[in-house]
């Protein structure tokens, strides 16, 4: 039996097929993984050791970048619109931190719904000892424009 918290924060997929025989998850035409927390931090220490902690964290930005885009390509192909704030601040509040994957899911999710061209910044990290994580995301340009000025 679910509590009520529990119903409230789970999330009714329309077409979600777990088959428990072959051990796979699709929905809406895509296959999904489920992956434990300890296999993304065993990823993200591999990287760190194998390129260094900037490249590491570049490489799983892109990779989130990426992720975020289809994340909102296969929202929007199910109908389930995620257009305002709101609901990409909903999207921001389930990612944890924001460094590395965290920031690129976002800024990919927003360059998807804006169907332009997002760079991001974060501009206070939990991981540096801030209470929160906060990126700032918009044009390229801008986003260079501003991280020269934080330098
Ligand atoms: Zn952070």
């Amino acid at each position: 039996m679910k509590t009520k918290a529990q119903k409230k924060s789970a999330i009714a997929v329309k077409d979600l097929i777990l088959d428990q025989k072959k051990g796979t998850l699709n929905a809406y035409g895509e296959r999904f993984l489920l992956i434990p927390v300890k296999l993304i931090h065993s990823i993200e220490d591999r990287l760190t050791e194998s390129l260094g902690p900037v490249t590491a964290n570049s490489f799983e930005y892109e990779i989130g970048r990426e992720g975020g885009s289809k994340f909102i390509q296969l929202a929007q192909k199910a109908g389930l619109g995620i257009k305002t704030a709101q609901e990409i601040q909903r999207v921001a509040d389930v990612l944890g931190t924001m460094s590395g994957w965290g920031k690129g899911i976002l800024t990919g999710a927003v360059a998807a719904i804006l169907k332009s061209s997002c760079e991001s910044i974060e501009v206070s990290c939990q991981g540096k000892g801030d209470k929160f994580c906060e990126a700032i995301i918009g044009e390229p340009r801008e986003i260079n424009r501003l991280a020269d000025t934080i330098r």
